[in-house]
């Protein structure tokens, strides 16, 4: 069975996130999608907020029914061993994610040689979609509609009001 683990703070999920998902779906068995929870010192979303957008998120994705949402704290590597993980699943966007990508995906390696990290490019209209850029526009009131699922959209609204 094909275990991938999709990390990232997911602070909110995007389209973005949901783009790489779903394919994800269509390649692996199983799909562990995980809020690595010592990234950012403060998000904006705390850990149990994340946890429920993702998995409302899910219930319109075919195949979400084989995902699992989960936070962990520690090394990527050992959580990935701890979920029987055989893949690390990452999207890329841009020129700008690919040295960190890079990097990241090496010292994975050679930390644990049997996990492979598989990138996806991003979906064509989701190339300029983040996370940071999401939390920006919401910030100021700005219209995220399209970026985000309607109920992530809304949390923002509550958040920013
Ligand atoms: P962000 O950079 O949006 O805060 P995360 O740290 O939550 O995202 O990223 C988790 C993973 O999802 C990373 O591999 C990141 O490259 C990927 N990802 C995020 N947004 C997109 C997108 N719009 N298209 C493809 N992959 C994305």
């Amino acid at each position: 069975m094909s275990v991938a683990l999709y990390p990232g703070s997911f602070d909110p999920i995007t389209y973005g996130h949901l783009n790489i998902a779903q394919r994800g779906l269509k390649l692996f068995d199983k799909l562990v999608i995980a809020i690595a929870e010592n990234v950012r010192k403060t998000p904006l979303f705390d850990v149990e907020e994340r946890l429920e957008m993702i998995r409302a998120s899910l219930a319109d994705v075919d195949g979400g029914d084989r995902a699992e949402v989960t936070a962990f704290n520690g090394l990527l590597v050992d959580y990935a061993q701890q979920c029987h993980a055989n893949v690390l699943l990452r999207g890329l966007r841009a020129i700008s994610d690919f040295e960190f990508e890079f990097q990241m995906a090496h010292m994975n390696r050679r930390l644990a040689p049997g996990v492979e990290t598989v990138f996806m490019m991003t979906g064509e209209e989701q190339f300029y979609v983040s996370s940071q850029m999401v939390r920006e526009i919401a910030t100021f009131g700005g219209n995220v509609g399209g970026l985000v699922p309607p109920h992530v959209e809304q949390r923002l609204r509550e958040r920013f009001a």
